[in-house]
């Protein structure tokens, strides 16, 4: 069955009422989650969903259309202007030929190795039997990139959803948040969740039932991570976890260093002697909490730093600028440990012990991804080194052995 849930003036309702209430959306029965306000705007009392508030506002008010869409197989043309690693083509044969017998993978993939380069071929064989497809992540920032690459690489119409942003095509081939999801039910036939693990909504329940919701019965659903929790993990079977140890330019994960310097020491200027060594590059400054990056940011403010955090009212202009080169010095929090790439970028973590071994390994993971080489460096600042802190480099160095002993870098 195809069928595509959109809002508009007739159609299903949100909240039925049927011995209690019940959301079409999410079929959550539970009544209380269900919440019943008087509306001045409808002059009348009105129940509205609480179970799937975050993806849509489903009420005894709202409509949803159910709408059949045919399959419709095309050839999609990709244009690449570069060759595949040798890693790279192994993933794509892997998830191509998960698309053509259904079930799902695990991509762990590191930091920097080209995850979106490994999903086209599957994307061109489903797309060309007439499978939906689906590219999900949830976070926005991560769709509005994965968009930007995939019109860049296939000339297709392909909708991009996420809150606010309408469909312009049918749906097809979709980049969308997690959350967008809710609108279709037994429609894609492929999925591709991209940063599974990210926050804000690492592996909720509700969103893990929408993706399943939204796939068709039998379906191929591939998940990215560079850092898969265990929780994670422990829903696959061993033979379904791809290892991709190798970054795509060839050269091995930069391995952090230890630095003991406590946070009381930094907040007191004990960083101005290394700030003022640096000579080259651009420094981020990951923090645990925006009141300590706040007080580091007045602490040294002579290096003209500029403090980004997630909900920075400025946060896209700055991280415009801050590619763009106008800023060397970063003080930032986790908002900027996924999807920042720039060339020549230095990490320093400070108290990096209270930081999990996942944040730890994306941050370190910001350095050296460009194809030109940068020597950067990757200091995690402690006042006594934490389990995350070795767990993290374990696995970074775990993972540079993998590559070696697999001959996929030098
Ligand atoms: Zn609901």
């Amino acid at each position: 069955m195809m069928s595509l849930f959109e809002t508009g003036i007739d159609g299903v309702k949100g909240v039925v009422i049927d011995k209690g209430f019940k959301c079409t959306i999410c079929q959550n029965e539970n009544q209380q989650l269900f919440h019943t306000y008087y509306s001045h705007h409808f002059k009348q009392e009105i129940t509205y969903c609480r179970n799937c508030i975050m993806m849509t506002w489903s009420t005894t008010e709202t409509y949803y259309q159910l709408t059949e869409i045919p399959s419709l197989p095309e050839n999609l043309e990709c244009h690449l202007d570069f060759e595949l690693t040798e890693q790279q083509q192994y993933a794509s044969e892997m998830i191509d030929e998960a698309v053509k017998t259904g079930g799902k993978r695990l991509l762990h993939a590191v930091t920097g190795a080209g995850k979106t380069e490994m999903i086209l071929k599957g994307i061109q064989s489903a797309r060309s039997i007439g499978m939906n497809v689906a590219l999900v992540s949830p976070r926005v920032d991560v769709v509005k990139e994965l968009y930007l690459r995939m019109t860049s690489y296939f000339t297709a119409d392909i909708d991009v959803l996420y809150e606010g942003h309408p469909l312009t095509y049918n749906s097809t081939f979709v980049i969308c948040t997690v959350q967008q999801l809710y609108r279709y039910f037994h429609h894609f036939s492929l999925i591709v969740v991209d940063e599974v693990d990210a926050f804000p909504l690492p592996m909720d329940d509700r969103l893990m039932s929408c993706i399943h919701r939204a796939a068709t019965p039998v379906s191929t659903i591939i998940y990215l991570t560079a850092t898969p929790p265990k929780r994670l993990i422990q829903q696959f079977n061993p033979h379904d976890i791809i290892t991709l140890p190798a970054r795509y330019h060839g050269r091995p994960l930069p391995v952090p260093s230890f630095k003991y310097l406590s946070i009381k020491t930094v907040l007191k200027g004990g960083l101005s002697a290394r700030l003022q060594q640096r000579t080259k590059g651009t420094l981020l400054l990951f923090f645990n909490n925006i009141r300590e990056m706040e007080t580091a940011g007045e602490v040294y403010k002579n290096f003209n730093p500029v403090t980004v955090y997630a909900d920075d009212a400025l946060r896209h202009e700055k991280v415009d600028q801050i590619r763009a080169g106008h800023h060397l010095i970063v003080f930032t929090t986790s908002i900027l440990e996924r999807g920042f790439t720039k060339a020549g970028l230095d990490v320093w973590v400070i108290d990096a012990g209270s930081f999990t071994s996942e944040c730890l390994i994306q941050m370190a993971g910001r350095v050296d991804r460009k194809r030109d080489p940068y020597k950067g460096e990757v200091v995690f600042f402690h006042n006594g080194v934490s389990s995350s802190m070795q767990k993290a480099v374990k696995e970074i160095q775990r993972m540079n052995h993998a590559a070696v002993s697999l001959g996929w870098i030098k």
